[in-house]
């Protein structure tokens, strides 16, 4: 029996791993559960789970939850702060960590977690792109299980031997790509673009802030930086392929001309189970692919009709302080966007400027990253309040 904790149990991951956990209660005991700030939801899954902990980042939230839980005779402790969320992830108790946090604040959770050397399903992608090589050197240190729950990146690792890539046998990884719900649109037609239509991904039904991500491509160049540090490689040994149908979920080419690739139907609770309980399967409740109606289109990718993207391929180039930056503008930036306080080309914009306003120099330590990671929030965010009162302005 694996004992699990959620990081962002409330959440679009969240939800689809209690899925798996719930299909497999023979393997797996859910023990604990935590959210920013949907208390409502957190306590359903109180009730439902009864897992030891549960954190909420919200304290009044907390105190409410907590009184509710001792009311009702439910014995999970409750508990808030990002000191409590830390230690827990890092719990003597817990075997599996789900690091399914949304952005860079859940860096350091997921950090203790690999540092205690536990089974770490890593979905969310922002703490790698802005800690890579910090985090997988705390990975070899630890000897904590680095597990890819991003569905691309699980695809990568089942199609490469062991895990591992080696290059003496590998020509490219190919990144598949399915173009978002924008696909194939003119900047023209994308300028009025709202927030619902960009979270409306044709495939995938995902949180706010990735489902903008690939409406602008940014997520495929997130997924980019990832799939160097999860892999050990460099940008030039990626290539990024659209794939409108989200079923290959990416490929590995070998230097014999094989071509490896890992298809699904697109449904984020195959690569968690697969996170949950590689080497071995486990049931996930996912459809089997029917073979009789599938149609596979691939095309090549024009990183001029996706600014986002080439701004994060220079970063991905370059990587030092750059990919801190870019995740850290870009999440500054959707969050405006939402808002509506800027338009969607904006994004693109924001974060090119963002990254062009100094000379960042690369951290070196993790502190160094959460330093750098509030000097690029501060930077867009100022950025766009200019950006809003030139409009406010103009309007005058
Ligand atoms: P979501 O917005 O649906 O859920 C985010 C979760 O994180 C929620 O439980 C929320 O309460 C919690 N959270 C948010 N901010 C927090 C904070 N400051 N402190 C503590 N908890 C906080 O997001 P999602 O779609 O589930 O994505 C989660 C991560 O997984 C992201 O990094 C995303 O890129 C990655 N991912 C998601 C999918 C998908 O299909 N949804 C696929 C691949 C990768
Ligand atoms: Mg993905």
């Amino acid at each position: 029996m694996k004992k699990v904790l959620i990081l962002g149990s409330t959440g679009s991951i969240g939800l689809s791993t209690l899925d798996v956990l719930a299909r497999n209660p023979d393997q797996f005991e859910l023990w604990g559960i935590t959210a920013n700030s949907n208390s409502a939801q957190l306590l359903e899954q109180i009730r439902q789970y009864q897992p030891e902990y549960a954190v909420i980042n919200d304290e009044v939230a907390a105190l409410d939850i907590s009184k509710k839980v001792k009311a009702e005779g439910i014995d999970t402790k409750v508990l808030t702060g990002a000191e409590n969320l830390q230690e827990l992830a890092g719990h003597d108790e817990v075997d599996i960590v789900m690091a399914a946090i949304v952005g860079a604040a859940g860096l350091l959770p997921t950090l203790k977690a690999v540092e205690a050397g536990k089974r770490v399903l890593l979905a969310n992608k922002e703490a790698l792109v802005c800690a890579g090589p910090l985090f997988m050197q705390a990975v070899s240190r630890s000897n904590a299980l680095l597990m890819p729950v991003d569905s691309e990146h699980n695809a990568i690792f089942q199609c490469l031997p062991d895990g591992q890539y080696n290059s003496a046998q590998i020509e490219k990884i190919l990144l598949t790509a399915s173009g978002g719900p924008f696909r194939g649109k003119s900047f023209q037609e994308l300028s009025g673009v709202t927030p619902e239509q960009a979270c409306a991904h044709p495939n995938w039904n995902m949180g706010q802030k990735i489902s903008v991500d690939s409406a602008t491509m940014m997520n495929k160049g997130l997924e980019l930086i990832e799939a160097c540090w999860l892999f050990g490689v460099s940008s030039d040994q990626i290539d990024i392929v659209l794939h409108p149908q989200s079923v290959v979920h990416s490929m590995v080419q070998y230097r014999d001309g094989s071509v490896i690739a890992q298809m699904g139907n697109p449904d984020m609770r195959t690569p968690i189970a697969h996170a949950l309980s590689w080497p071995e399967r486990t049931s996930s409740g996912v459809d089997i692919l029917d073979f009789a109606r599938l149609k596979l289109d691939f095309e090549g990718i024009d990183y001029s009709s996706y600014p986002c993207l080439a701004l994060a391929l220079d970063a991905a180039k370059s990587m030092g302080a750059m990919p801190v930056v870019l995740n850290a503008a870009n999440e500054i930036a959707v969050d405006a966007f939402l808002l509506r306080q800027i338009s969607f080309l904006e994004i693109a914009k924001i974060v090119e400027k963002t990254l062009n306003s100094t000379n960042f120099s690369e951290p070196v330590s993790i502190d160094e990253v959460i330093a750098l990671d509030s000097e690029a929030r501060v930077i867009a965010q100022s950025l766009i309040d200019t950006n809003q009162q030139t409009k406010v302005s103009a309007k005058l």
